[in-house]
């Protein structure tokens, strides 16, 4: 085994602390805790369970947080009301909806929704477009984790090759584009990609979102490459129910200079980063910069 592993899980608990370090502050210096909104509707298991995550970090960090279980039939209509109270209210600072919605409610239209001072999801288009020309607004919470981890190997990101493997809306193009923002060099690879291995090899740091266990293989990696698996796949068959990621992490440790596992890679930093998105509405509402 040659590669470093990335231990997203002690990084999340470091980043975790300075947001619960910097509630503080802002709660002395304001007088009142950032407030974030969770929103599940349907008994999703694995969902119910990253609310519950999202709601006990929240809290832990010393924030205020509100959450809504609401049934399977709720209608679309009831929930964008209740998206449009939680848009004015004045204790909730972040909104999140989680996701999958049933069938009968429209994903595109509870994004569009959310007042976008709000979208600690950074789905709305309103913070895309800002992504997009690299302008400060809110990104999604997965890819700004995944820039975190790349800069525990690369400090300075300037100038190095990156491949995203994924164009979704949550995953592959934010995090091109936080990137592209840093000065990388950005190639996006997604399923229409003619040549994904040889794609694959030309990355310094490669970023594989995709939701294929094991698709990546360690022949496609340059030497010494940094691996940032976001996939998270549940394999039955012969794996007994285990998380494997989109990079067949066997043989990718034996090539890599560094790489996440998973789980305990990009998965931890998602929570802290919507703790630090949540915090930034707060502190933009009063006119201040974004948390650090
Ligand atoms: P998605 O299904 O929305 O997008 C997958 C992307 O992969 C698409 O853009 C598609 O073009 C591309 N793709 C599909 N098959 C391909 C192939 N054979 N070759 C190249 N590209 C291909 O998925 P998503 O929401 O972006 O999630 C991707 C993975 O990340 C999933 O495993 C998901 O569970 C995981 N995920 C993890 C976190 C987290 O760590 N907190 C958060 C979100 C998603």
């Amino acid at each position: 085994m040659t590669a470093t592993i990335i231990d997203g899980k002690a990084e999340a608990t470091r980043l975790r602390g300075r947001i619960a370090d910097e509630v503080a502050m802002f709660k002395r210096d304001h007088g009142f805790a950032p407030g974030l909104a969770v929103v599940l509707v349907g008994n999703d298991p694995a969902s119910e369970v990253y609310v519950r995550n999202k709601a006990t970090q929240t809290r832990e960090a010393g924030m205020a947080s509100f959450e809504y279980r609401l049934p399977e039939s709720l209608t679309e209509r009831a929930l964008l009301e209740l998206i449009g109270e939680l848009n004015v209210r004045k204790d909730v600072h972040g909104i999140l909806v989680q996701f999958p919605l049933p069938a009968q409610i429209s994903a595109e239209k509870v994004i569009d929704a959310i007042t976008p001072e709000k979208d600690v999801d950074g789905l709305h288009p309103i913070n895309a477009g800002y992504l997009a020309a690299g302008k400060p607004g809110l990104a999604p919470c997965t890819p700004l984790g995944c820039v975190i981890l790349a800069k525990k190997v690369h400090p300075n990101l300037r100038g190095l090759n990156v491949v995203v493997v994924g164009r979704s809306n949550l995953v592959g193009r934010p995090a091109a584009l936080l990137f592209v923002n840093e000065n990388c060099t950005v190639t996006i690879a997604h399923s229409a990609t003619r040549d994904l291995p040889g794609t694959c090899r030309n990355a310094d740091i490669l970023v594989a979102a995709v939701g294929r266990p094991k698709l990546i293989k360690g022949s496609w990696l340059k030497p010494g490459a940094t691996v940032i698996d976001v996939g998270i796949n549940r394999v039955t068959k012969d794996g007994g129910g285990r998380l494997v990621g989109d990079v067949d992490f066997d043989e990718a440790v034996e090539i890599a200079g560094a790489i996440t596992p998973v789980p305990g890679g990009v998965g931890p930093m998602t929570i802290a980063c919507l703790l630090a998105n949540t915090l930034s509405c707060a502190r933009r509402k009063l006119g201040l910069p974004a948390a650090a």
